[in-house]
């Protein structure tokens, strides 16, 4: 008979009976792992959370943008993922949890928990659809965080809305309007968004959606690129067959993915550890070099570096090397040089001093190879096979009953 874990037997009985040993074994194996079960008076399962230490020890050097997820169990209950993104664009893992359904008693459990390994902070900013009891717990227990509303998911709710006009057109123009870098663009975009899309203009400015709560421009806090659960990349299609299977194999399908993507990862860090910034960083600014270095540039003050740089089309911006900062303000916000800022540079490298100023110091530290290097620098381990697990009695003998809400037998794993 095969120990692999996978090979639990998929009932919700045996899975649940071996539980406790299993997050042993999981903390054994990955240290600075954090665990909780929460069984309710008679024992019975309410709440379940696992943040992995390697995950949480790469988000220190990470940027602090949390989305969050639920997802459907088929035999009841909701699969919760806090998740970051990686510099280089990929879904990065924090913590995840299984819990009855999604509300206010749930979310703030969840909460609670994330707090133990990701302390409250200003610097914090947590994206998720609109429900009311999540938004409500993350101001109870990160009240230093803001939260912002997954954009693609405010999308979707607004196209429902467009009133002989085409709902793709309307879905486009609300995405657009939240992903403006100025007031007066947005500003100027959302009256032709009120004069072409009047319901769904109607629907946003009635059933109260803050703008600072979408849209980029008004957003009080550091969100860089990431406004949506989706370019946080969607856990609903990597682990839609788990979410079928009985507790055990399911959870130990989500951390051999996250192993697998750590390791798929560090591979790819390792190949480029002699560029100073991120690949996605570093061919964005390569692409943009070759119109930057021909645009015409003047030095408007020799201490702040503030540069005056007129685009193909005659339009002026004024970038400032020491602060980072462009009128265009992609760059204040996406915290790598724009087109202008790039522009600066290369005059300021040719003309100034190339020696005093690398271009990676003009990026958020965020963007740095050696920080991206930083997040995969741990190995994330799986539990091992059954044979080699070495549980004190005291954990194989705590009794778990599962919850109400598993009244058959899973199907076992194939
Ligand atoms: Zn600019």
């Amino acid at each position: 008979m095969s120990n692999h874990v996978r090979d639990i037997p998929g009932s919700p009985k045996e899975s649940y009976k071996m539980l406790y040993s299993y997050l042993y074994m999981l903390e054994q194996v990955n240290p600075g792992t954090k665990t909780c079960l929460k069984l309710d008076d008679i024992s019975k399962f309410e709440y379940l959370f696992i943040a992995l230490g390697a995950c949480i020890e790469g988000f220190a050097v990470m940027r602090k943008v949390i989305a969050v997820e639920g997802i459907r169990l088929k035999n009841g209950g909701v699969l919760v993922f806090a998740k970051a993104q990686d510099p280089n664009g990929q879904r990065y893992p924090l913590a995840f949890a299984v819990v009855d359904g999604e509300n206010l008693a749930s979310w703030t459990w969840f909460f609670e928990m994330l707090k133990s390994v990701i302390p409250d902070s200003s610097e914090l900013v947590f994206i998720s659809t609109r429900n009311q009891s999540l938004i409500f717990a993350i101001g109870n227990v990160f009240p230093q965080a803001h939260h912002g509303h997954c954009l693609w998911h405010l999308k979707e709710k607004v196209k429902l809305h467009a009133c002989n006009v085409n709902k793709n057109i309307v879905g486009q123009k609300l995405m657009e309007l939240g992903r403006y870098y100025t007031v007066d663009d947005f500003n100027s975009a959302y009256d032709s968004f009120k004069i072409r899309c009047p319901a769904a203009y109607k629907y946003v400015e009635e059933c109260g959606i803050e703008k600072d709560k979408w849209a980029r421009v008004f957003f009080p806090r550091d969100r860089y690129n990431l406004d949506t659960s989706n370019t946080l990349g969607s856990m609903k299609n990597v682990f839609k067959e788990a979410t079928r299977w009985a507790l055990i194999p399911m959870l130990d399908c989500i951390i051999r993915k996250f192993s697998d993507w750590f390791t798929q990862r560090k591979d790819v860090v390792s190949r480029s550890m002699n560029t100073r910034l991120v690949p996605r960083v570093e061919n964005y600014l390569h692409d943009l070099w070759a119109v930057a270095h021909k645009l015409p540039v003047r030095e408007l003050d020799s201490y702040e570096l503030k540069y005056e740089i007129t685009d193909a089309a005659g339009k002026v911006f004024w970038a400032t090397l020491v602060g980072k900062t462009c009128t265009c303000k992609v760059w204040d916000y996406e915290k790598f040089p724009c087109l202008h800022g790039l522009a600066a540079y290369i005059y300021f490298a040719r003309n100034v001093d190339g020696r005093r100023l690398d271009i990676h110091e003009l990026c958020s530290k965020y963007y740095w190879t050696e920080m991206w290097h930083l997040a995969y620098s741990r190995t994330l381990n799986v539990v091992p096979d059954m044979a080699s697990w070495n549980v004190p009695d005291q954990i194989k003998e705590v009794k778990i009953i599962p919850p109400d809400r598993i009244k058959r037998q899973g199907r076992k794993r194939v």
